[in-house]
């Protein structure tokens, strides 16, 4: 009796687990041939192959790239479009938030009002970078007024749907650093692999990749108006090429975001041992720049990076991302912010708990026009110092000696609901 027992305990522990493992929730891609149906996209005709549509090249590449990930079990592969039809932009990423994918893929090709232009391009989401890439944005967005279904959509948005909530909240910049290591991959691939010239990774504020919930590329596989790279796109083997480069930077970044997470417990393989790092004696940040300007959070001026510590020094406004002790999460924040465009960023040590000798840190709480009395700033510090400078009234509150000690402070002042205030360092 006590044996039987134990026997059915034990199987049906066996099923717990098996299905444990089996499980093991699978990595989910969600690819998107851009255009369809009525919307042919960019299109050219020439002499020898006809007509050139960006549609057909679109859904061409995704088919065999979807090809390439089903055959990977690690890998489940969600299509907006399997044939030639037309799914709404927003058909496209509430599919993806849906199937709460882990990631977003949409391809498509370029085209130029110039014959000159060619090469590939990865966006990412961000703000507008510069109004080189405005075309890209006319061209992939632009679909959003030719759809009824899209009008409806934006017309009666309700921003109080946890979808759109959950999708727009998270937008921000979450996914950005992840978009960015992808898209990094992508134009690395077809670079070093099928020797194509890539203009870069942009940010780029795109319905696809704005409305997702997961890390989201939008590729531009090559000009539609350039006649050597039309030929190319159009071909199999090219489209075959393209397929492959993207396959392969979502292995390897499938790779780095297992790595990150602990990976999973159906793929572990026994790594071999390395070294652990030791942690450096400073703490390092990234300078983006310094400014005269004053930029609060979310501002475009700041690529959408996140966690920035501004410090004012003699009227200047300086910019740090990140902070950590370790050599490797430094190099990767630096990149991070070279990839988000601040091409002379570079990483600056500090010397934690150092107290300044030769002056001290306090908070600016305000600058700009005259506060009256019973503004918020005041009415929570009614003696915070106040100094006008070339018309501008600046206020400031505290002096700590450490910037540990600046940050914690800046922490409260904020935690009595008084943002966007500043750490400034101030010489005696
Ligand atoms: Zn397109």
């Amino acid at each position: 009796m006590y044996k039987q027992n134990f026997k059915i305990i034990l199987s049906f522990l066996f099923i717990l687990l098996s299905n444990f493992i089996f499980s093991q929730k699978k990595f989910t891609i969600v690819l998107d041939a851009g255009h369809g149906g009525s919307d042919h996209g960019a299109n050219r005709s020439y002499n020898d192959i006809g007509r050139v549509a960006e549609k057909d090249i679109t859904l061409a590449i995704v088919l065999k790239l979807g090809n390439m990930l089903e055959k990977n079990k690690d890998f489940k592969v969600i299509y907006t479009r399997k044939i030639d039809e037309y799914p709404s932009l927003s058909d496209r990423t509430n599919l993806a938030n849906r199937s709460k994918a882990d990631l977003f893929v949409s391809v498509h090709c370029n085209a130029s009002g110039r014959s000159g232009p060619y090469g590939t391009e990865t966006y990412v989401q961000g703000p507008d970078q510069n109004d080189t890439n405005l075309e890209v944005a006319k061209r992939e967005n632009d679909v959003i007024y030719l759809d009824e279904k899209d009008k409806q959509t934006f017309g009666s948005y309700d921003p109080s749907s946890p979808e759109s909530l959950i999708a727009l909240k998270l937008q921000q910049s979450k996914y950005l650093e992840s978009s960015l290591l992808l898209g990094g991959f992508v134009e690395n691939n077809f670079v070093n692999k099928d020797k194509r010239f890539s203009r870069g990774v942009f940010q780029k504020n795109l319905h696809v990749l704005r409305m997702n919930a997961m890390p989201s590329v939008l590729i531009e596989t090559g000009f539609i108006n350039h006649p050597e790279e039309s030929h190319y796109l159009a071909s199999d083997k090219g489209q075959e090429e393209i397929a492959s480069s993207i396959y392969d930077a979502i292995i390897s970044y499938k790779k780095a975001v297992d790595r990150k997470s602990g990976g999973s417990i159906a793929i572990k393989k026994p790594e071999p041992e390395k070294p652990t790092e030791l942690p450096l004696k400073n703490d390092f940040r990234i300078l983006l720049m310094s400014s005269p300007m004053k930029f609060n959070d979310g501002d475009p001026a700041l690529k959408g990076l996140n966690y920035i510590l501004q410090i004012k020094e003699n009227g200047q406004y300086k910019y740090y991302y990140g902070v950590t002790n370790m050599a490797s999460v430094r190099d990767i924040n630096l990149k991070t912010a070279k990839d988000a465009g601040f091409r002379n960023a570079f990483a600056v040590g500090f010397m934690p708990n150092q107290k300044l000798s030769t002056g001290y840190y306090t908070i600016e709480l305000h600058a700009g026009e005259k506060l009256n009395g019973n503004s918020p700033i005041l009415l929570a510090y009614k003696n915070a110092e106040r100094n006008k400078e070339n018309g501008v009234f600046y206020y400031t509150y505290g002096k700590v000696y450490t910037l540990e000690d600046a940050v914690k402070l800046q922490k409260e002042i904020e935690a009595k609901g008084i943002k966007n205030t500043v750490i400034q360092k101030v010489y005696k």
